[in-house]
């Protein structure tokens, strides 16, 4: 073990009391996974979350999109999310055989397209990077697009495909981990942790999303995210398969069909701290959705939600152990990407816990990166 180890002190009642080999502040998808692969190799597991997956999981889309996600100056996050994407199968396959829960776990590919020409050009500057870096990424022609997705609007200009980016449902996969941790012996306890030394543990991981800054004044920053949900009319799957990533106009917009007809179309980028549903976000967000895919203005509106990613200066998540802090690991920050970082996050964390040794793709990740030459800021 990392640190502490399993341990027996005096219970309330003076009988037996066995600390946990391991607290974990925050039932999101990534304090739930974690515990439940520590679980899984028989620590003793608490989960602390007075509301679990009500984090910015209950907002997501569930993109799990390395390639179209790789963007300009990523370049060691692109290599995170690479190796988690490639994690993604097993995990789901070993996921669903644990709980037996469908996860809406999908993977026909993405197609990243623009609208009119300008919105093309853009979006093949983006793809020319990301093939440089040896992804996945073909371009095709319009009639290429639309024999893979006829829906697509006629005005649709070009586009690509991703092959290797698919999709899950956070709420359905946030819903499984929780059954899955409980399943394997974690405990969740139904409240919220307002200090860290309150917790009597080996270790504490700090999975608290954006509650990550308040807990242990790490350098997380609420992201707001406003996204629209559609259902196709009649009970029905969405008139087409692919997510579907798009230039529409200027605008940049996802649409993500799931089995059960819904689809998810998202979404703002905004530095604020609130989660008001603004007019403007919807009516942008649709019109460009509608553009793409003109069918869409035939769906119902069932939901618009806004909230918050657990973002950081660099844009990449903050995992490893807190310097000055022995025994408390950060597993947080993110930020977009928590849906498909969640399998290599679990694993690395669960793998520190239990052998103490840092696996090499922790390194660019570590929390003293942010250590200034003051000390560092969580100090
Ligand atoms: C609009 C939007 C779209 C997104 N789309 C995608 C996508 O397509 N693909 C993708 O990979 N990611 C996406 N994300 C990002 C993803 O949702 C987050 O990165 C991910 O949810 C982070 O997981 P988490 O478990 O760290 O945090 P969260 O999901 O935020 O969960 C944190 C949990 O911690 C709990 N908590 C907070 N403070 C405390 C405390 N003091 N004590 C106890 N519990 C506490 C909260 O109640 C919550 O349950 C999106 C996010 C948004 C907002």
């Amino acid at each position: 073990m990392l640190s502490g180890g399993p341990s027996s002190t005096a219970g309330v009642n003076g009988g037996p009391f066995l600390t946990p080999d391991v607290a974990v502040v925050g039932a999101g998808p990534v304090g739930l996974a974690i515990a439940w692969r520590c679980a899984a190799r028989g620590l003793r597991v608490v989960v602390h979350d007075p509301a679990p997956g009500s984090g910015a999981s209950w907002v997501a889309a569930g993109m799990l999109a390395p390639v179209a996600e790789a963007y300009f100056g990523e370049h060691e996050l692109t290599g995170l999310l690479t190796a988690s994407a490639a994690r993604w199968p097993a995990f789901a396959a070993e996921l669903t055989e644990a709980t037996g829960a469908d996860l809406g776990y999908r993977t026909d590919g993405t197609l990243l397209v623009g609208l009119t020409a300008d919105d093309l050009a853009e979006a093949r500057r983006l793809w020319a990077y990301q093939q440089g870096l040896g992804l996945p990424v073909t371009p095709l022609r319009p009639s290429e697009l639309r024999d893979r997705e006829p829906a697509l609007a006629t005005r649709v200009r070009g586009g690509a495909f991703a092959p290797t980016d698919h999709q899950v449902d956070p709420r359905r996969l946030v819903a499984a981990l929780r059954t899955a941790a409980v399943r394997a012996g974690a405990t969740l306890a139904p409240s919220a942790v307002d200090r860290l030394s309150d917790l009597d543990a080996g270790v504490t991981v700090v999975a608290a999303g954006c509650g990550a800054a308040a807990l242990a004044g790490l350098p997380v920053r609420p992201v707001k995210g406003q996204v629209v949900r559609l259902r196709a009319p009649g009970g029905v799957a969405p008139g087409f398969r692919h997510v579907i990533r798009g230039y529409a106009d200027g605008e940049h917009v996802y649409l993500v069909p799931r089995v059960d007809g819904e689809v998810v179309v998202g979404a703002t980028v905004e530095e604020r701290t609130d989660t008001t549903v603004t007019a403007e976000a919807v009516l942008r967000l649709l019109r460009a959705a509608v553009d793409l895919l003109p069918e869409l203005a035939g769906y119902d509106l069932v939901e618009t939600v806004a909230g918050l990613r657990p973002g950081t200066p660099d844009n990449a998540p903050i995992l490893g152990p807190l310097p000055g802090r022995p025994g408390v690991l950060a597993a947080t920050g993110h930020h977009r990407h928590g849906i498909v970082l969640t399998p290599v996050t679990a694993d690395l964390i669960a793998d520190l816990i239990t052998t103490g040794v840092a696996d090499p793709l922790l390194a660019p990740f570590t929390p003293d990166r942010f250590t200034t030459e003051e000390g560092n800021p969580w100090n």
